[in-house]
């Protein structure tokens, strides 16, 4: 390491404060926030309850997600003492006001006999199950054990719903809750892959129900059997993680959007015609996000915009679609990569390319403008 390293190092421990264990445990108490920013391997084999965990480099990138207010009283923690100086002044640069580093780390925190999680453990089974995500460093048993941990809710058990939640089951999301009133006709299943022949008749929610309990019981299915309206969507949102929208009305997507702002859950979008297809995130956390609304601020006239039943659609286009969107839900409840917010990605099936157009928050938008 050069002296410049040591010089900084010097000037960090006389501006950043620092806090004993004990400190840190009443700053948490009252409400602070402890953020770990060690590394997956190294969480992995313990932490302080209910941290954050974000690894030092990506906090500059991840942390507004995790902790939006900038006045946020936090306690920034890794192993021993030193990365939490640095991941302390990162968040002083990005504006953080109310940010303090555990003397000692993790370490003093334990042996000051303070209360931690012990090492996530996955059974033997599981182990098995999710044995390639496991071998993957950005995932690894820490993340397996955060999707087993989240709940996502999808809007629509039809062309987009089936691949979305099929693969979020598969991927071990531990919660996943499914709303539709419908119930399987035979002209569904050219593409709703959640359904059989034999389902024909029988609702949605409840063939769904089946077909992801027999792929992964380790997943929780809720079903909601009903249409979403504005007096029943709060009390079935509240609590999931995120949001996969595979609706196809616009009256049910502005409703989705509105209740996703207000309640501050993220939401993957997606929609299809014919041969394309488009996805975008929308995070009502992040101030830069923009919502449905932004991009449609009113719905077009019906005669304009037929849905799936009156216009057609390719049967393999929801298949890549909402499998899209699951890759994007995935990667949300892991913190990792680049997510679509910002960014429309549009799919274009018979010319096989795929395009991103840039876009903007509206602040003249009537749900999330200023
Ligand atoms: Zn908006």
């Amino acid at each position: 390491m050069s002296s410049n390293y040591y010089d900084h190092l010097h000037h960090l421990r006389r501006t950043i404060p620092a806090v004993s264990a004990s400190e840190a445990a009443e700053l948490a108490a009252q409400g602070a926030v402890m953020l770990d920013v060690r590394e997956p391997e190294e969480t992995e084999l313990g932490t302080v309850p209910d941290a954050v965990l974000v690894p030092l480099a990506l906090v500059e990138h991840d942390v507004q997600a995790d902790i939006p207010h900038t006045d946020t009283p936090i306690v920034v923690y890794c192993a021993h003492g030193i990365r939490s100086l640095f991941g302390a002044e990162t968040l002083r640069n990005l504006g953080y006001t109310n940010v303090v580093s555990l003397e000692g780390g993790f370490e003093t925190w334990r042996h000051a006999g303070l209360p931690w999680q012990p090492p996530q453990q996955l059974t033997a089974v599981q182990t098995e199950r999710y044995a390639r995500h496991l071998r993957i460093p950005e995932i690894g048993i820490a993340g397996q054990q955060r999707l087993l941990q989240s709940s996502v809710l999808m809007i629509g058990a039809g062309g987009l719903g089936s691949p979305a939640s099929f693969y979020l089951a598969a991927a071990g999301v531990g919660t996943i809750g499914i709303i539709d009133d419908d119930v399987v006709d035979l002209s569904n299943l050219q593409r709703q892959i959640l359904h059989r022949t034999t389902d024909i008749g029988t609702p949605k929610v409840e063939s769904a129900r089946q077909t992801i309990s027999s792929l992964n019981p380790d997943v929780e299915v809720q079903v909601y059997q009903q249409r979403l309206t504005e007096a029943n969507i709060r009390e079935i949102f509240a609590g999931y993680d995120l949001v996969v929208d595979g609706s196809d009305s616009f009256e049910t997507r502005y409703i989705v959007n509105d209740t996703c702002v207000e309640l501050g859950i993220p939401q993957v979008h997606g929609s299809i015609f014919r041969f394309d297809g488009q996805v975008t995130t929308f995070d009502p956390r992040r101030a830069e996000s923009p919502c449905y609304r932004c991009l449609f601020p009113s719905p077009p006239p019906p005669e304009l915009a037929p849905n799936c039943a009156v216009a057609g659609v390719l049967g393999v286009l929801p298949g890549v679609i909402g499998t899209i969107q699951a890759t994007e839900a995935i990667k949300f409840l892991l913190g990792i990569g680049e997510s679509l917010v910002g960014r429309l990605l549009m799919y274009d099936a018979l010319e096989m390319t795929f395009r991103t157009l840039k876009i903007r928050r509206d602040d003249a938008c009537p749900t999330c403008g200023r």
